[in-house]
């Protein structure tokens, strides 16, 4: 059987992972994006890419659980596909709080208990302050227990996209960069003068589909990422807190993801102060020695979301979209592209 002739608009997570996919199916694909591959003011390359189904249970529903479930049982296989290794670690999630938050630990808990289906309950233990200092040593003393969610993950986001350009240059995806996409049909992608003809067009430009799916709106995202040789930390921790949910996230090389901010807001500008100022203020209240921690960069991007905050594959006028993937794209994303990559090439 031929494969299709595929035109994807954005490269971004979803538009990567799909193009990559397509192309070791054995299809022709082209790739468009109006940014260069290594820009970095994407939300791909801002996120923290926690893999957190049991956390983001608290925010979201059954369907994100479902996709992130599936998705942390495909991310492994399909890193190891990849020619490049990538950081991905498995190791669980450790939720805290300071005593005079202990209201939002207690709820965020009882909140989980109540919505997770109970095949998974288990997965959410209590720990007391010695069961707590067993899995993270350096929090030992700083607090009087906590939670474990077992299964969680997260991956070194930077380090995929990297990976999956390698991967999609052997490959011999045509990759256009700096062309951004002004009209999409079912069979072609134009940008400035140029029409390109395919057999399948997907569009999974993030925010930039918004003349598309007109419900879509940008959430305002930031992140801090830090480097600390005095702290150590085995796995995510989540910081809770009656004003927000921060998590610190260990990177390789003594590196930290600290994050994230979440704005009802489209712009996409610098980091402020406040934003800093909250994200340190986390990292420095989890343990002090955070204090000399130094600062490799502070990042905004807009999250794409949709009224009900699901992600969705859909057919609109023949184009399809992968699109909605709000604060759960790395999450969700290799359960969304399976399911997409099935409707493309299997389904009549
Ligand atoms: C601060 C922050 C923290 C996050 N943390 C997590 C986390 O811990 N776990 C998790 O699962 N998710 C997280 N996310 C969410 C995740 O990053 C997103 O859901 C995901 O990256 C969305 O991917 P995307 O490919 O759909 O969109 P994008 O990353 O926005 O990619 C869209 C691409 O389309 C391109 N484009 C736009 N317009 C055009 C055009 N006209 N023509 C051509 N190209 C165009 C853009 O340049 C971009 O490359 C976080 C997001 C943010 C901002």
């Amino acid at each position: 059987m031929t494969q299709p002739n595929v035109g994807i608009a954005g490269a971004g997570l979803a538009g990567r992972l799909l193009a990559w996919r397509l192309a070791r199916a054995g299809c022709r694909v082209s790739l468009f994006d109006a940014k260069r591959r290594d820009a970095l003011d994407t939300a791909s390359q801002t996120a923290a890419a926690m893999l957190s189904p049991l956390a983001e249970l608290a925010v979201s529903d059954d369907e994100v659980f479902e996709l992130g479930q599936r998705s942390l049982t495909l991310w492994p296989q399909f890193l190891a596909q990849l020619a490049t290794p990538v950081y991905f670690r498995q190791d669980g999630t450790v939720v805290v709080a300071h005593t005079q938050d202990g209201a939002s630990l207690e709820h965020f808990s009882r909140l989980l208990h109540h919505k997770l289906p109970e095949a998974s309950k288990a997965q959410v233990q209590t720990l007391d302050a010695s069961a707590l200092a067993q899995y993270e040593p350096t929090l030992a003393g700083r607090f009087g227990g906590g939670l474990f969610l077992a299964g969680e993950g997260q991956l070194a986001n930077d380090q995929l996209m990297t990976a999956l350009a390698i991967d999609i240059d052997r490959l011999g995806v045509q990759w256009h960069e700096d062309k951004a996409v002004e009209a999409l049909t079912q069979t072609a992608i134009v940008c400035a003068d140029e029409k390109h003809a395919f057999d399948v067009v997907v569009d999974a430009r993030g925010v930039g589909s918004k003349s598309q799916l007109p419900t879509l709106r940008g959430v305002r995202g930031e992140v801090l990422r830090v480097a600390c040789k005095s702290v150590t930390l085995q796995r995510p921790v989540r910081l809770m807190h009656p004003r927000y949910q921060l998590y610190v996230a260990p990177r390789p090389n003594g590196e930290f993801v600290v994050g994230a901010t979440e704005l009802e807001s489209e712009d996409a500008g610098l980091v402020t102060v406040r934003s800093v100022l909250e994200l340190a203020s986390a990292l420095h209240s989890l343990h002090p020695a955070f204090g000399e921690a130094r600062v490799l960069r502070m990042s905004a991007a807009l999250r794409p979301a949709l009224d009900d905050h699901r992600p969705k594959v859909e057919r609109r006028d023949g184009v399809w979209h992968i699109n909605g993937l709000y604060r759960h794209g790395y999450l969700c994303a290799p359960a969304l592209v399976d399911d997409l990559v099935g409707k493309l090439l299997y389904d009549d």
